[in-house]
């Protein structure tokens, strides 16, 4: 996916919007504990936004150490994305392919 492929108004169709996690389109929960956890991935595993959130955060993070990541956005923690990271490379357009 890159940047061109996202749907328009994307975080319109985020599910955690109905959440009270805060942010628009992202969980930004720093620190949940499990069951707040567990209930992000439910909801992120059936969310129609979810391809594009993770895109998103992926890009804005692509540059950013694991410490400088924060909150479960795309259905990953920040320590899960950072680990996707490091087997994802990018192209100029914001795409990916896997490394
Ligand atoms: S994938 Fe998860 S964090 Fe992203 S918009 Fe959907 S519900 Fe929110």
């Amino acid at each position: 996916m890159n940047l061109r492929e996202l749907v328009p108004g994307w975080q319109d169709l985020a599910l955690c919007r109905h959440y009270e996690h805060g942010g628009i389109g992202t969980f930004y929960n720093t620190s949940p504990d499990k069951t707040e956890l567990a209930m992000m991935r439910r909801v992120c595993g059936i969310c129609p936004a979810q391809p594009d959130c993770l895109a998103v955060a992926m890009l804005e993070e692509r540059d950013m150490g694991k410490s400088s990541r924060f909150g479960f956005r795309g259905g990953f923690t920040a320590r899960e994305r950072y680990a996707l990271s490091k087997r994802w490379r990018y192209n100029d357009e914001g795409g990916r392919s896997d490394g």
